[in-house]
């Protein structure tokens, strides 16, 4: 049993049972015993890879895309260019490189960096090397100026609420123990205020997950982009409006129960781009549009093939399939679907379906 789920099988018996969001919130982030906090779960040693680990030319494309914001809006002098989890600091690196050549976007951009974990702190600090970066600990701390900002598989590590409906009513899935061991329960029904409008679009026994960080997050980042101006790429996996259990475990690469590793396994759950978009306002959201879709729109073929060129052999080959594995409908292609931000009367993010 690990140290953490020691941990919380005593305060359950101490206390009664947990919302599944109170679960993954000690599992992704207990100071002593959590995922993120305790280590760098990426690449083929870790438990997961993300996009800006399989290519650079995921990067390129969003900094380039962000980049054509910030001249669409006119080139404003002095804008804060965010991103929201940023891992081992790969992605922002390469909007970095990828952006050298737009004059005078460097000398106007001011790199922010919303992150939890201090070992993740330290990756992006190497990775950023030499540029100057502020860290936050929430959105709500970003400068209030026009906002830039690239959100890549970071949704979907907020901790989540999963309600059972019961007639008009919901009950709460819970973590509770039984015979000394973690395990699933259901609270008495209750009305959930949150959930009224799901009850036009949902039927008896369905499972609807609610993330209660991320209208506040989405809150942040709206207000700044309608007062200020700016753009927001957010990709991750989910859909429109969630509906199903999708609370899902990964160690090593492969799926694990949810409940089986607390603290040594990622846990995540499909992002709702519904949410998203509406708490985004007072500024606007493009449509939902399918990662392979924004990445093709914006060049990565083109970018791909310049690349190959100097490329033989293994290296040739495992640059093909990060390109493929990217964008392809059977990989990544349409698992991850993206949303744009952007302000009122400015032209939408390029690569996006409005
Ligand atoms: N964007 C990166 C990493 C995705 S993993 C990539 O694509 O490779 C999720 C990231 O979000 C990690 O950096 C993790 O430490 C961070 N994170 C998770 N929950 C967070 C929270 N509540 N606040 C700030 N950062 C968080």
């Amino acid at each position: 049993m690990t140290a953490l789920a020691d941990l919380l099988i005593r305060r359950i018996t101490a206390t009664g049972p947990i919302s599944v969001a109170d679960y993954m919130t000690d599992c992704l982030l207990h100071p002593d015993h959590g995922y993120y906090t305790t280590r760098d779960p990426f690449g083929t040693q870790g438990d997961f890879t993300t996009a800006p680990e399989i290519s650079q030319m995921f990067g390129e494309m969003l900094g380039l895309c962000l980049a054509q914001s910030w001249l669409d809006q006119g080139a404003p002098a002095s804008v804060t260019l965010a991103e929201l989890g940023p891992g081992r600091g790969t992605l922002m690196a390469d909007v970095l490189r990828a952006t050298t050549s737009i004059k005078g976007f460097h000398d106007a951009a001011k790199v922010h960096l919303v992150e939890a974990s201090p070992v993740l702190r330290a990756r992006q600090r190497d990775a950023l090397r030499g540029a100057p970066v502020t860290w936050h600990y929430t959105a709500a701390t970003l400068p209030d100026a026009p906002l830039f900002l690239v959100a890549n598989e970071f949704f979907d590590a907020l901790p989540i609420r999963q309600f059972i409906r019961t007639g008009p009513a919901w009950r709460e899935r819970q973590v509770g123990v039984k015979d000394g061991a973690l395990t699933f329960g259901l609270a008495a029904p209750a009305p959930v205020a949150a959930l009224m409008h799901r009850l036009a679009d949902t039927a008896n026994g369905d499972l609807v997950e609610v993330c209660p960080a991320a209208p506040a997050i989405m809150e942040q980042i709206g207000i700044r982009i309608a007062a200020h101006g700016g753009a927001a790429l957010i990709v991750d996996y989910g859909g429109w409006n969630s509906l199903g259990d999708t609370l899902q475990a990964l160690k090593s690469h492969a799926p694990d129960a949810p409940l089986a590793h607390p603290g040594q396994a990622d846990l995540t759950a499909h992002v709702d781009f519904a949410v998203l978009a509406k708490y985004a306002q007072p500024a606007v959201s493009t449509a939902m549009t399918a990662q392979g879709v924004v990445l093709e729109r914006l060049g990565i073929t083109g970018r791909a093939q310049s690349l190959a060129r100097h490329l033989d052999g293994a290296a040739l080959s495992g640059h093909i399939a990060a390109h493929r594995r990217l964008t392809h409908p059977d990989e990544m292609g349409t698992l991850f679907q993206a949303i744009g931000i952007y302000p009122p009367g400015t032209p939408p993010p390029a690569g996006f379906d409005t």
